[in-house]
């Protein structure tokens, strides 16, 4: 058991059996794999008759992409492990517990959070989470500021950067995100009808430069410990409760292309509403709900990440005035630039969204596709002169 190999269903059941105080011994166990199986396996395993459970996540070592194996290493699940109990001491209540990581196996045992769903869903579905911008602000603001220069000692903080070298990930990254959707990359994906957007984007290049500005800011600047994969599919939610999952893209990179990441997967849920809202009205409503979700979300991020600056003695040079609002600025306009390239390489890239691509009816996808790219092209045509986040609230509601 203990070379690596993916785990058989049985095996997992076994190895849950070895974590101590979760199941009674001889307890009948059943266990389901509900990882998609293109990067990981992800194992729910209970007891019926308890009702204990557990997750085991465990990396594969490629994943499966245009009908290739693209190799991936294994060391993402040590990542994701030592990432996650990073924030789960700065956030406790955001990201699930992590009981156990198994370096032979690539296996991480953590808390199961099947009563949450999927946020992704949740939108699609309509919902609404009433608590969720003030816990991601506040999850973006302490997870940030705390692994970066400003919330620890420098010297321990470049230490910290070895722990998160994450090539392959990142390469994912700046292929998927910075690169192939502005050329006539293999890897594309898109419809036919927006074949006129997508041609666009090749030949943009005032467009490519913004974007080569952006994609060397998250090449070069090691300004925090992200996430780097903060997507409405890497978030738990329930009407009361947040839950961060799936860092496996962890690294040290500029903290807007996290904070940006959360603004755009709000705005594409946005631009796929006329797909899920059954009438103008309640369309309107729910795009509001929105549009505020993401304001606030930065807002809350703002002020907690201006308190912890305040209340924690940065050292006496980054104290000096002004600073903290040049920073600051600086952090809106990342984060305006990185949710447009999100954006953008949702619409013809390699990994589209649900919120999008499963709208049923094709005009209205054909719709929401390119309000998608004109509110992510406006995004990144603004990033370097935005001065506030209404901005970006201003350029959602005038693209519809
Ligand atoms: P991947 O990196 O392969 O995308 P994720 O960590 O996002 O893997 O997990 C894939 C799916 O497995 C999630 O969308 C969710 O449905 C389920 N899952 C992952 N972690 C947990 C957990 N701690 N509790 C319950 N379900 C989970
Ligand atoms: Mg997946
Ligand atoms: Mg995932
Ligand atoms: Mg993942």
């Amino acid at each position: 058991m203990t070379q690596y190999h993916p785990l058989s269903e049985r095996e997992a059941i076994d190895f849950a059996r070895t974590i101590p105080d979760l199941f009674a011994a001889g307890a009948e166990l059943s266990c389901r794999e509900i990882g998609d199986g293109n990067l990981n396996l992800v194992f729910h395993i209970s007891d019926p008759a308890s009702g204990a459970s557990i997750i085991l996540k465990q990396a594969l070592p490629y994943a499966k992409v245009v009908g290739e194996s693209w190799p991936l290493s294994l060391d993402r699940a040590r990542i994701e492990s030592e990432a996650l109990q990073i924030e789960g001491s700065l956030c406790p209540d955001l990201v699930p517990r992590v009981y156990k990581y198994v370096p032979e196996l690539a296996l991480t045992v953590m808390e199961d959070l099947s009563d949450h769903i999927i946020m992704r869903k949740g939108l699609i579905e309509r919902r609404t989470y009433p608590e969720f911008a003030g816990h991601i602000g506040r999850f973006l603001a302490r997870t940030l500021f705390f692994t970066s220069d400003l919330g620890m000692n420098q010297q321990e903080k470049k230490e910290r950067t070895k722990q998160f070298v994450n090539p392959d990930l990142c390469k994912i990254t700046e292929d998927l995100i910075f690169d192939h959707p502005y050329t006539n990359a293999d890897t594309n994906s898109f419809d036919e009808a927006i074949r006129d957007e997508a041609e666009a984007l090749w030949s943009d290049t005032a467009l490519h430069l913004e974007v080569a500005r952006l994609r060397h800011g998250f090449l070069t600047k090691a300004q925090a410990l992200l996430h780097g994969d903060l997507h409405t599919g890497s978030i738990f939610v329930t009407e009361s409760s947040t839950k961060v999952i799936d860092p496996e893209f962890a690294y040290y990179g500029p903290m807007g292309f996290d904070i940006g990441a959360v603004l755009a997967n709000l705005l594409l849920n946005f631009a796929g509403q006329e797909g899920w809202s059954p009438d103008a009205n309640s369309r309107a409503a729910y795009r509001d709900y929105l549009l505020r979700t993401a304001k606030d979300v930065w807002t809350t991020f703002e002020a907690e990440f201006r308190a912890l600056w305040n209340a924690h003695n940065v050292d006496r040079i980054s104290g000096t005035r002004g600073f903290q609002d040049v920073y600051v600025e600086q952090l809106l306009q990342d984060t305006i630039g990185y949710a447009g390239c999100k954006m953008v390489r949702r619409v013809v890239g390699l990994a589209h969204v649900a919120d999008i691509d499963t709208i049923p009816d094709a005009g209205a996808k054909e719709r929401a596709q390119r309000l998608a790219l004109a509110i992510g092209k406006s995004l990144i045509m603004r990033n370097r002169q935005a001065t506030s986040i209404d901005e970006l609230i201003d350029i959602a509601e005038k693209a519809i």
